[in-house]
C-alpha cells in the first residue's frame, strides 16, 4: 500500500492538531454563545418554539425576536389564567363554574373580560338565529364528547337537557354581575377557548415587540414580519383524511384562522358519526352540507366561534354572518368541493378536492 503524498508525519500531525484545536475553540465559543443567546432569547431570524398544553389543546408558539421567550412564557401563563379563573365551567371558582353554580339563584360578580365575552356570546347567539349557543352546558355535557363517552343519550335525555340550553336565559346586570335565568342553565365555553388563546398570545407578541406564529389547537395567529419577507402561510388541515393531510395554505399577513370540523371529537354508531358541535336546535350534532369551515378574522375569539356556528348553519346561512363580522371563509363541503369567500388568499396543495 503507497503512502498518500499528502499524508503528515506524526510530529506534524499534532502540532497541527493543536493550531488546529487553537482556531476551533474560539469558533465553538462563538457557535454555542449564539445557539444560547438565539435559543433562549430569539432572534430577528430564529425563532423560539415552545410547546404547552391549555384550552385542552396543545399550545405551540414559534415567536421570533429578542424577548420572545419571555413572550411565549406570559403568554402560556395569561392562557391559563383565561382558563381557570375565566371559561372553564369544570374548574371550580372559575367565573364560569361560579355562574353555573348560581344558576336560578342568584347573579355573580365576574371580571370585566368575562363578562365582555359572555356579551359578545349572547349577541352572536342572536345574530346567528341561536345556531351559536354558550348555554348549551347541559347538553354538552350529556354527550360528554370532551371525556370520550361514546353513548348515544336517549330522545326523552336530549330534549330534557335541551330545554335548558337557551341563551335567553343569559343575563346581565349594569353592574357588571352575570346570571343564568333558571336552575339547569349550564355555561360552556368550549368553542371560544381556543381563540380566546390566539388573542392572549397576539397582545404578548406586541408587548414584547415579536413575531410569530402560535396555535392552540385548530386556531392559530400570525403577526409581525416574517424573516424572509414572506406572507406566513397557515396549513388547512384535509377533513376527510389524517391530521398531517392538507388541502392548501392560507397565506397572510397578519390575522386569526379558526378551523372546525367533524373529526375533532367524534365516535361512529350503527354507521353514524356523532361529533361535539351540536345544532342547538335539536341537541344532536349539527347536519350541514359542510365537512370543515375555517374563519379568517382579526379576533381570535371570533374566528372560533364563527367556525363553529358556521359549521352548524352551513354553507348559505353563514355567509351573510361572515360579512356582518368581516370575517372570510373556506369551506369544504361533504362532497369534497371547496369555495371560500373573496379575498381569501389559498393555494390549494392538490389531493382530491376541487374548487368551485
Ligand atoms: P374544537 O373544540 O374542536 O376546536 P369548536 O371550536 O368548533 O371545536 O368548539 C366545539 C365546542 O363548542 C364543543 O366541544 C362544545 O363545548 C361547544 N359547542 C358545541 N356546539 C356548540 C354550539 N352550537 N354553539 C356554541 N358552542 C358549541
Ligand atoms: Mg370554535
Amino acid at each position: 500500500m503507497g503512502l498518500c503524498p499528502n499524508m503528515v508525519s506524526g510530529k506534524d500531525l499534532t502540532s497541527l492538531a493543536k493550531r488546529r484545536l487553537l482556531l476551533f475553540i474560539p469558533l465553538l465559543l462563538l457557535l454555542t454563545g449564539f445557539l444560547l443567546y438565539s435559543g433562549f432569547s430569539g432572534s430577528k431570524n430564529r425563532p423560539v418554539t415552545r410547546e404547552d398544553f391549555a384550552m385542552g389543546s396543545l399550545v405551540v408558539q414559534r415567536l421570533y425576536g429578542k424577548n420572545a421567550k419571555l413572550a411565549e412564557q406570559q403568554t402560556i401563563d395569561a392562557i391559563l389564567q383565561t382558563e381557570n379563573q375565566g371559561i372553564s365551567w369544570r374548574v371550580e371558582g372559575s367565573d364560569a363554574a361560579n355562574i353555573n353554580a348560581a344558576a336560578g339563584s342568584h347573579p355573580v360578580a365576574v371580571s370585566r373580560s368575562t363578562y365582555d365575552l359572555l356579551q359578545t356570546l349572547k349577541k352572536l347567539s342572536d345574530d346567528s338565529g341561536g345556531a351559536f349557543n354558550p348555554v348549551m352546558g347541559a347538553l354538552t355535557q350529556l354527550w360528554n364528547f370532551d371525556e370520550n363517552a361514546r353513548r348515544v343519550p336517549s330522545e326523552s335525555e336530549i330534549s330534557e337537557k335541551l330545554a335548558f340550553c337557551d341563551s335567553q336565559d343569559l343575563e346581565f346586570t349594569a353592574d357588571g354581575q352575570v346570571y343564568l335565568r333558571r336552575s339547569g342553565n349550564r355555561l360552556d365555553l368550549g368553542a371560544v377557548g381556543k381563540g380566546l388563546g390566539c388573542d392572549i398570545a397576539s397582545q404578548m407578541m406586541t408587548q414584547n415587540g415579536c413575531s410569530g406564529v402560535v396555535s392552540v389547537g385548530g386556531s392559530v395567529v400570525v403577526q409581525g414580519s416574517k424573516p424572509n419577507g414572506e406572507k406566513w402561510g397557515v396549513a388547512v388541515r384535509d377533513p376527510f383524511l389524517k391530521e398531517e393531510n392538507q388541502i392548501g395554505i392560507l397565506w397572510l399577513e397578519k390575522g386569526f384562522v379558526s378551523t372546525s370540523g367533524d373529526y375533532e371529537k367524534y365516535f361512529v354508531r350503527d354507521g353514524v358519526t356523532y361529533h361535539h358541535i351540536l345544532d342547538p336546535a335539536n341537541g344532536y350534532p349539527s347536519r350541514s352540507d359542510i365537512k370543515s369551515v375555517t374563519v379568517v378574522c382579526d379576533s381570535g375569539m371570533l374566528s372560533d366561534a364563527l367556525s363553529t356556528v358556521c359549521f352548524v348553519l352551513g354553507y348559505e346561512k353563514s355567509l351573510p354572518l361572515l360579512e356582518q363580522y368581516g370575517a372570510q371563509g373556506l369551506f369544504v363541503f361533504q362532497d369534497g368541493t371547496i369555495r371560500r369567500t373573496a379575498g381569501l388568499d389559498f393555494q390549494p396543495t392538490g389531493g382530491s378536492h376541487e374548487e368551485k
